[in-house]
């Protein structure tokens, strides 16, 4: 039997991107998926096709009571949640100088906040089971800074700090996994607000490779043997210099 099979897994920013990918190699895998994002149409689409071991609801991760809630349905549906890929984020990068405060306070809220209120919705539940796993999805920002990048750069090393506390605070009960893509091809660049970053970012994503390499890593990380934790990955194009 895959290891896979069975586990309970709750996906944010399902909708799109290495969401969207994570969602249909782990149903391929026989999980039972639990999914979120704003974007109602995008889910309903990707649930029909994946068939009914698939729960979905609207939700935005800047709103802890929507995360609780999609844990809960998850939950009252499957009756508990494995794993949780907290992989919402947006990416608006910009110069500080430019002060688009706007962006920042989205970027914070989504991408540190949402990823808090995730692991919140389901770790209790984890303690209680004795077992569990959350992969957050950081960034290669998450490990160096470029001009136009700091703030975003900024969350996702919270994102690595906020799982290696975590890490530490739940050794031998829940796993948890940092995960750091390099360019991956998505929508992710939509989210630019500054045309020339929106322009510069359109040509480095000539070189991104497909969301599955990072789904592949999530695949990777769920399959281990209960008492092996993966706890860090990066994953690049191999053109990617930075
Ligand atoms: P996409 O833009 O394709 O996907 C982002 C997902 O996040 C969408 O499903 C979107 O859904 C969701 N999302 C955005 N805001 C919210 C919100 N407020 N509440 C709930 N969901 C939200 O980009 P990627 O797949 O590339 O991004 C996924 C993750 O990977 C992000 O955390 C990103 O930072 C990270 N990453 C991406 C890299 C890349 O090169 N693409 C590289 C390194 C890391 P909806 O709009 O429907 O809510």
């Amino acid at each position: 039997m895959d290891a896979i099979e069975g586990k309970v897994v709750m996906i944010t920013g399902a909708s799109s991107g290495i969401g969207e990918a994570c969602a249909r190699q782990l149903a391929r895998r026989g999980a039972r998926l639990v999914l979120g994002a704003r974007r109602e149409d995008r889910l309903a689409a990707l649930a029909a096709e994946l068939g009914d071991n698939v729960l979905w609801a609207a939700t935005d991760v800047t709103q802890p009571a929507a995360v609780q809630s999609l844990a809960e349905a998850g939950r009252e549906r499957f009756g508990r949640i494995d794993v949780l890929v907290n992989n919402a984020g947006i990416m608006p990068v910009s110069l500080i100088a430019q002060g688009c405060v706007d962006d920042w306070s989205g970027m914070i809220d989504v991408n540190i906040k949402g990823v808090l209120y995730g692991i919140h919705a389901v770790l209790g539940g984890m303690l209680a089971q004795g077992a569990g796993h959350v992969i957050n999805i950081s960034s290669v920002a998450g490990l160096t800074v470029g001009p136009g990048g700091a703030v975003y750069s900024g969350t996702k090393f919270a994102v690595r700090a906020i799982s290696e506390g975590l890490r530490q605070e739940c050794v031998g009960k829940v796993r948890v996994t940092s995960i750091c893509p390099g360019l991956v091809a998505s929508e992710l660049t939509e989210s630019i607000t500054v045309p020339a970053f929106k322009a510069r970012a359109q040509q480095l994503y000539e070189g991104a490779m497909s969301a599955d390499a990072i789904a592949d890593a999530v695949v990777y990380a769920i399959s281990q043997p209960g008492h092996v934790a993966v706890n860090e990955i990066v994953v690049r194009p191999l053109s990617q210099s930075f």
